[in-house]
């Protein structure tokens, strides 16, 4: 059974990895490039923790232990005795491969790693390693600790036993998985990033106002976040690289990213992360 897990990235889907692993009783060698997100991301799994206590899904006990399980850490050599990678940094192509060049050489040989990447061919990534065989998608929903789904994606040389354990991993750390082609986007944002994208197009077109559009779709269509509240929870910027992917990958028009998304990122505005982007937050998340 694997017992030491490392996860790159202490972002919004790596600490949620994080956590969860810890939870499950793994322990995790949380790596980030600098102190200071690695700390965000420590605090960020402290106060969920706190709210599964106050809750009383969890006791002080666990969550004690669970923080205890995270070894936090910007030096890169120091994920070598992981047993399981999972990588969540920036969706941005360059930067995963060569963060997967890097890592190919850290971890022993055996090791299955897996991107937690949204839309960015797996195969393509395994491709700049020597373990294309143990190179597999594991896309987490966020928020992690929350949501049930991962998406499993086979690359065209992930081998049957590399699938296997990554299938046995997910069900360790308590979540249901669906097995994707490595397709852009796979299943869940295939669908989800155009839905997202119309929405977008809609407030540019000035048909309704974001609350109106969320509104709309929240009752009209019984989903729980309306689209431009789901793309300020996900990240713009994350939303519009799964945008460029699709439309890259598959040349049609219909993924072609809004002009509008795109210069709330070139703004700096990239959602809940930030304060500030189809809607503003005040400090907590409030819209
Ligand atoms: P984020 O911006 O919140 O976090 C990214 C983290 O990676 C940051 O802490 C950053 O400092 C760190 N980082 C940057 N360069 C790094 C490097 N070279 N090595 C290690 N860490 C580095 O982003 P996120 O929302 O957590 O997304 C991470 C990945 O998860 C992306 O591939 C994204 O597509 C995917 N994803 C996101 C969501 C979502 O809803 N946000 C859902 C599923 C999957």
């Amino acid at each position: 059974m694997i017992q030491r897990i490392a996860v790159l990235g202490a972002g919004q889907m790596g600490s949620g990895i994080a956590q969860v692993g810890a939870v499950s009783g793994k322990d995790v060698i949380l790596y980030d490039i600098k102190d200071e997100f690695l700390n965000r991301g420590l605090k960020a799994i402290q106060s969920s923790l706190d709210r599964f206590v106050q809750k009383g899904k969890m006791t002080d006990a666990d969550r004690t232990a669970a923080i205890h399980r995270i070894k936090p850490t910007s030096e890169l050599s120091e994920i070598a005795p992981a047993e399981f990678l999972i990588e969540a940094i920036p969706e941005d192509p360059a930067l995963k491969l060569d963060t997967f060049r890097k890592l190919d050489s850290l971890v022993s040989k055996d090791v299955v790693c897996a991107s937690n990447t949204s839309s960015i061919s797996i195969t393509r990534i395994a491709g700049v390693t020597k373990r294309a065989d143990r190179v597999i998608g594991m896309h987490f929903m966020n928020p992690v600790p929350l949501m049930k789904l991962v998406e499993i994606i086979k690359g065209i040389e992930t081998s049957d036993e590399a699938l296997d354990t990554t299938l046995e991993l997910a069900r360790q750390l308590g979540k249901t998985t669906v097995v994707s082609k490595d397709s852009a986007g796979f299943i869940v944002n295939r669908i989800l990033a155009p839905w997202i994208n119309e929405a977008v197009y809609a407030l540019l077109e000035g048909i309704a106002a974001p609350v109106d559009i969320d509104t709309a779709m929240k009752l009209g269509t019984n989903v729980p976040m309306g689209p431009l509240e789901l793309a300020d929870f996900i990240g713009l910027d994350t939303m519009l690289a799964i945008l460029e992917v699709l439309y890259k990958d598959m040349g049609d028009p219909k993924y072609r990213p809004c002009p509008l998304l795109r210069r709330h990122v070139e703004a700096g505005m990239l959602g809940r992360k930030t304060g500030r982007g189809f809607y503003r937050y005040l400090p907590g998340g409030k819209a």
